[in-house]
């Protein structure tokens, strides 16, 4: 059973977490991004890409360099930084993991973390994904494609008793929101498919150049 905690809750104590495979990083996560720091006045917002992602085969593209698309992307954007964390760990990140790591290391943090809709609708398939619910202030973000009305009953019923509107007075532990973004639609699949096809893709990606000269997803 869910129960509310009001807890100390100040602008400055927030913290924004968006992790992802990132393989690679396009518009539609940094739009994500911006969006989720300026919804909720966070004063940072911290982009994680995963090590090996559990719940896909390893991919092509090394989680180093992964992460380097993902800095070069959030250059001269403010606010928004690159966490290699997840890449330097061995072995299988778990976001419950990562979010009790960052939290010991910032003990009066809210952490504000966005997972997408897709993600979302699976969240039961996640290690202690209960857990998760309880760890920061989660915040999905709609995806072309994905309705939340599909949502498997036990999570429908957390997302109902948990569910606020997003602002920076409603960002606490425990409690969900949905990020008021327009559908996005990017892919990092659609973005890997049309390289492998030999179409461009500077569209899609601000990094489209360096995955170009470094010969990725060909
Ligand atoms: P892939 O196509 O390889 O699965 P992706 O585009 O979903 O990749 P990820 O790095 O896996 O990119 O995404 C990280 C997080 O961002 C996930 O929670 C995912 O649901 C979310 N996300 C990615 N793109 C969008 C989008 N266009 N709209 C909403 N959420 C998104």
């Amino acid at each position: 059973m869910y129960r509310y905690n009001a807890g100390m809750n100040s602008l400055s104590q927030r913290l924004g977490i968006f992790g992802g495979t990132f393989d690679p990083i396009h518009f539609g996560h940094l739009a994500l991004a911006r969006a989720l720091r300026e919804t909720f006045a966070l004063p940072q917002v911290r982009l994680i890409p995963t090590g090996l992602p559990p719940h896909r085969d390893a991919p092509p593209v090394s989680p180093q360099q992964r992460f380097e698309l993902v800095q070069l992307a959030l250059a001269g954007e403010p606010g928004l930084v690159a966490d290699d964390r997840e890449i330097r760990r061995s072995g299988y990140c778990y976001t419950i993991d990562t979010l009790a790591e960052i939290q010991r290391e910032n003990p009066q943090a809210v952490l504000v973390w966005l997972i997408g809709g897709d993600s979302f609708l699976n969240l039961q398939t996640w290690r202690r994904w209960r857990e998760l619910l309880d760890a920061g202030h989660m915040v999905v973000a709609a995806r072309p494609g994905f309705d939340f009305s599909a949502l498997p009953s036990d999570l429908a019923e957390e997302f109902a008793v948990r569910t606020v509107l997003a602002s920076p007075g409603t960002a606490e532990k425990g409690r969900i929101s949905v990020l008021p973004t327009p559908l996005l639609p990017f892919s990092s699949t659609e973005i890997r498919a049309r390289i492998a096809r030999g179409e461009d893709v500077a569209a899609l990606t601000p990094v489209a150049d360096a995955i170009h000269r470094a010969g990725f997803y060909r």
